[in-house]
């Protein structure tokens, strides 16, 4: 049985380890009813002091992690100061879901490779031994950086929150600590099957979000207009000294595309945006059914890099 109780600071300090936090519930209540998760019990944060809203600060804003992903895309200062953010949290999920979902849990979500959210398939990321989407199903996964699963990060704020270089503060038993989100998203390994590397029980109190002193865009290929992950997204963000390439739907973290940035350095003649687009795939390697994601990237980065031009 789930018992749900509501958070007090400091609460994960008794966090039992089959216990979890809720906030607008749009991942960990779907999960639970896929029997992926079963918690003895819900702290619910939003019910406690979990801060909300965007505010601005002396060098960009600060976002409180219960701020909904629909608060992010229709705040006025940025959408005109970082638009990669506002686009990416606009173009995630539905208009409904997008009410509910928050920043924080939209990059502790879990993976949406359809062998993990399918409770009767023991697959790695789930503790089984292999994956079976490498040879299976893998049209939406992983192209580059594959480790012993090939899910992708499927958050579309991550991306523009690693171009812009925004920060993570968390709680943890009381002390306060601050990583860039590059760093709190991770690949999954042996030792930790998640895709961030968040001490159980810590609680994601804010972001803060550098303001780029040039103009950002997220773009993001779909399948279908609305309510579906990226096959491919790309966030770019032109800051002084250079532009920030991120792609969204090739990897298990958002994706740096440094041979990109490297191919353009800083000339955005035609010829170099293009010699950037198609760089921009370098390394990559698809499986037979996601061979399509490298030219959908490399239309991505030019269409991008023309917008940033
Ligand atoms: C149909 C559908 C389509 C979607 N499409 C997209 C899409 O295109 N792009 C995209 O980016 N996302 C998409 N999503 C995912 C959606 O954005 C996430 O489910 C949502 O952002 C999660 O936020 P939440 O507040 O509901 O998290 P919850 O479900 O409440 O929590 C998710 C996880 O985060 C943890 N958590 C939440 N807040 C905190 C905190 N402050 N501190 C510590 N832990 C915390 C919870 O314990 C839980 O483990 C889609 C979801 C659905 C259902």
């Amino acid at each position: 049985m789930t018992t749900t109780t509501r958070y007090e600071p400091y609460v994960g300090d008794a966090l039992a380890d089959d216990a979890e936090f809720i906030a607008g519930g749009t991942d960990l209540v779907t999960l639970m009813r896929g029997g992926l998760r079963r918690p003895t019990a819900v702290v619910d944060l939003k019910a406690g002091d979990l801060s909300v809203g965007v505010t601005t600060t002396e060098d960009g804003w600060r976002i409180g992690a219960g701020t909904t992903l629909a608060m992010i895309e229709e705040h006025a200062e940025l959408i005109a100061g970082a638009p990669v953010l506002s686009q990416a949290a606009a173009q995630a999920a539905t208009r409904q879901i997008r009410n509910r979902a928050t920043i924080a849990g939209n990059l502790l979500q879990r993976s949406r490779c359809s062998y993990f959210r399918d409770e009767d398939i023991p697959c790695w990321l789930k503790g089984g031994t292999s994956c079976p989407a490498r040879s299976g199903l893998h049209e939406h996964l992983a192209v580059v950086d594959q480790g012993p699963c090939i899910t992708t990060q499927p958050s579309d704020a991550a991306s523009a929150l690693v171009a812009l270089g925004a920060t993570v503060t968390y709680d943890d038993s009381g002390s306060s600590t601050t990583v860039l989100v590059d760093e709190l998203l991770a690949a999954p390994s042996d030792d930790d099957r998640r895709l961030h590397r968040l001490p159980h029980g810590a609680v994601i109190q804010h972001l803060d979000v550098p303001r780029p002193n040039g103009p950002s865009v997220y773009l993001k290929a779909m399948d279908r207009a609305a309510w579906q992950f990226a096959l491919v997204g790309i966030a770019a963000v032109r800051h002084d000294d250079g532009v920030r390439l991120v792609a969204s739907g090739v990897a298990a973290t958002p994706y740096c595309l440094v041979v990109a940035t490297e191919a353009l350095d800083g000339v955005w003649t035609p010829d170099r945006i293009e010699a950037a687009a198609r760089a921009a795939t370098t390394g990559f390697e698809p499986g037979d059914r996601s061979r399509y994601k490298l030219p959908l990237v490399q239309a991505l980065v030019r269409r991008a890099l023309d917008d940033l031009a």
